[in-house]
């Protein structure tokens, strides 16, 4: 082969290199299908609350829902960092569709219920918040990544947040909530510790 051409060769091969996007550190299979859970499962919330907000048209929904937005674009910005398919976008985000099939029978479920009456939709908030907490626990203890792990965090303090808020508005209206999903002590935790940075906002 003539000089010429294995130069030019040379030259091609560092051109598309370059032109690579830069390969983040290899996800586990459970890093995956965290950040793609949670991204779904916080449009759950975005979706449900919207929802809520519609049907009752008071507060907590209102800002929470906007914090829920704040959640989704954090694990979609994951979803991008990572080259993941954003299974969200493939349906047009469209609000109350969703890929995972459990997800999609908990917002009917949700939507259902807390359609009944405002303190059947508080409550349904607070069990939004208590299963989000769950679940970003459960997937943090299966993370290594630095930035997965912090977006993980950010949104656990988010949602101990709004779970402290739907249930102050469940006491304002009479009713005493009770965790159906975390343990009474981690629940009590929660609601006993001083708010947070932030307060609703995140
Ligand atoms: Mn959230
Ligand atoms: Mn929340």
């Amino acid at each position: 082969m003539k000089l010429g051409i294995v130069f030019s060769i040379i030259v091609l091969l560092v051109f598309i290199t370059d032109k690579l996007p830069a390969q983040k550190q290899t996800l586990t299979v459970d890093e995956k299908e965290g950040i793609l859970f949670m991204y779904e499962e916080e449009k759950l919330a975005r979706d449900v609350y919207d929802s809520m907000f519609v049907k009752w048209e008071f507060n907590p929904f209102g800002h929470i829902r906007k914090s829920e937005r704040m959640h989704m674009s954090e694990m979609k910005g994951l979803v991008k960092t990572y080259q993941l398919e954003d299974a969200v976008l493939k349906n047009q985000d469209k609000a109350g569709v969703f890929n995972n099939a459990s997800l999609q029978a908990l917002y009917n479920d949700l939507v259902a219920k807390g359609s009944l009456s405002s303190t059947d939709a508080l409550r349904a908030g607070a069990l939004i918040e208590e299963v989000d907490i769950r679940d970003l626990k459960e997937r943090k203890a299966k993370a290594v990544q630095k930035d997965i792990l912090e977006a993980y965090d950010f949104l656990i303090m988010g949602s101990e947040n709004h779970l402290r808020a739907f249930c102050r508005n469940l006491k304002g209206a009479g009713v005493i909530y009770e965790p159906a999903v975390l343990s009474k002590a981690d629940f009590d935790k929660i609601i006993k510790a001083e708010n947070e940075m932030g307060g609703c906002n995140h």
